[in-house]
């Protein structure tokens, strides 16, 4: 059976055909091939779908990143790559998305096995952004310009932008595919070798893709995928000497933490992508309050809650909370909660066992602090990795669950009076990553706008987003965006020429 993309696949057996029919990539990708862990060991790979094991992944170490590094900086540095007109490189990406596209299926039943997302959700949404991405950046690829200061009348200054070198690149398990390719493709666009090592639950679409990033032409050695834990591979990719540029989307402490290893080897720029706590902001002139309530509710349970931009604090008029949490509340009722690959599932397992139990403890903890749970429980559902979304009003903005990044669908409700305490419970937050305002009012929607601390504002409505336009953060979520022209810079250095012409 072809496991490219075929006719619409329209039921669970489907989809179960085709996870039958499923090569598994056996190995770390490195220099244009599979490969073992050099010290010979594996690690287990469990499904959130049913908690059994799929796969034993290669557990790289030191020695496997220095050989991925080393074959990296090769190909960079025999030009096969980075030589290339940049036509040429946009060609490849085009062709390497076209193939992705042509396996959208197959990755999308990766993307449900590894992380529990429902396949359809893998398939039109997270691989459509993926293959997007790297188009986009494909088609970009001859369109770029460097710089020259005009009429000077002796001298020329030229500035380019030149590819870094090695690119290193570290990824978190909640959306395997986009996360990816917001950098992968911008760092490859700009002629950079990249290594990239995906969180030790998801592995397996981005090693495939990988795989099919070679049949498109991308040289070996030019994109390697390095299987293993965060301090086995991640932290000496960190600290390799040869890696000139890290780029990180996860959690802050470990952000925090790659800060550190930079300053420790070769004082690499870290761009990081990273945690959020974000504010979803409704006033009662909201022109429909169903569908902020729907949107709401979308916000704090795709993915599972599992995404940095979830809307997780719904902070509401206090004239208006009970009706938009009835209405928060019935929408997401609608779910169905169910095994990923069956494509009637809405609403996936949480991505595994340890994370869902650091979840139902962050439910616990802020009933005992005295939150109103109003949806869901601290139990989760007997079978599975389950979890019902959870809706807790009565929060107090300075509790842990108005604070604390909980990275699951658990929803803290909290109040304003006015424009300016909405303002002021929106920054009262380390983070600073997504935001939204629902309201008719343009002034209001622009003044707060421009007041709340966050990298992207939504305004009646929720986590719009393009290759085209960038996506980042503030404060604790990071700095530097993935996305858009602005997503290749932190893959390029300046560089001056001055000739004389006297
Ligand atoms: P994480 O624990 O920080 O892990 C992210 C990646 O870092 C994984 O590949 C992990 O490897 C690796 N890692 C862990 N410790 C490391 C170390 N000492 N040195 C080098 N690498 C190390 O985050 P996560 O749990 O996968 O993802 C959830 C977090 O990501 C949340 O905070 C979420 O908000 C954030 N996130 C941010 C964005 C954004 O764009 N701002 C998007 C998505 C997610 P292992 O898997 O082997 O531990």
């Amino acid at each position: 059976m072809s496991t490219q993309t075929a006719g619409p696949r329209t039921d669970l057996r489907d989809w179960l055909d085709l996870t039958n029919a499923i090569s598994l990539p056996p190995g770390m990708w490195v220099d244009g091939e599979w490969s073992p862990a050099r010290s010979g060991r594996t690690t287990d790979l469990v499904t959130p779908r049913d908690e059994s094991v799929l796969a034993q992944v290669p557990s790289g170490d030191e020695h496997d990143v220095d050989r991925a590094v080393r074959g990296a900086r090769a190909a960079f540095e025999a030009r096969v790559w980075s030589g290339l007109e940049p036509r040429e490189r946009g060609a490849a990406l085009i062709r390497w998305a076209d193939l992705l596209d042509l396996h959208r299926d197959e990755l999308a039943v990766l993307l449900a096995l590894e992380m529990g997302k429902p396949v359809l959700v893998a398939r039109d949404i997270e691989m459509r952004t993926a293959i997007n991405a790297i188009r986009w950046y494909g088609e970009l690829a001859d369109k770029l310009m460097d710089e020259s200061p005009r009429g000077r009348p002796h001298a020329l200054a030229v500035v380019t932008r030149e590819p870094v070198g090695v690119v290193g690149a570290i990824t978190p398990w909640n959306f395997p595919m986009t996360l990816a390719m917001f950098k992968i493709p911008a760092a490859l666009v700009s002629g950079n070798s990249v290594v990239v090592k995906p969180a030790t639950q998801t592995p397996l679409s981005l090693l495939r893709s990988a795989e099919l990033a070679c049949q498109a032409g991308i040289p070996a050695g030019v994109l390697q995928v390095l299987t293993g834990s965060g301090s086995g591979v991640g932290a000496p990719l960190a600290l390799h000497h040869d890696v000139a540029t890290l780029t990180f989307t996860g959690s802050s402490a470990v952000g925090k933490q790659l800060l550190v290893y930079a300053g420790q080897s070769n004082a690499k720029p870290v761009w990081l992508e990273l945690g959020g706590k974000s504010p979803n902001i409704v006033f009662p002139d909201a022109e429909d309050l169903d569908q902020a309530a729907r949107t709401a509710a979308w916000a704090i349970s795709f993915n599972s809650g599992q995404m940095c931009t979830a809307g997780s604090r719904l902070v509401v008029h206090r004239d208006i909370r009970d009706e938009v949490v009835a209405r928060v509340i019935a929408h997401l009722d609608t779910h169905v909660v169910g095994d990923p690959l069956d494509p009637g599932t809405t609403l996936g397992p949480l991505a595994y066992r340890q994370h869902r139990e650091e979840v139902l403890a962050e439910v616990a903890s802020g009933v005992a602090a005295g939150a109103t749970l109003r949806h869901g429980s601290a139990r989760g559902r007997d079978e599975g990795l389950f979890v019902d979304p959870v809706v807790f009003t009565d929060v107090d903005p300075a509790s842990r669950l108005a604070q604390h990044e909980i990275f699951g669908p658990v929803l803290s409700v909290l109040t304003f009076e006015d424009e300016a305490e909405a303002i002021a419970i929106a920054n009262d937050s380390d983070y600073g990553l997504g935001s939204a305002i629902w309201t008719s009012d343009l002034k209001r929607a622009h003044r707060l706008a421009r007041e709340i601390q966050a990298g992207m504002v939504w305004v009646n409505c929720y986590e719009e987003g393009d290759t085209s336009v960038p996506f980042g953060g503030q404060k604790l979520s990071g700095h530097g965006s993935d996305r858009s022209e602005h997503g290749l810079d932190k893959f390029t250095t300046l560089k001056t020429t001055w000739i004389d012409l006297a």
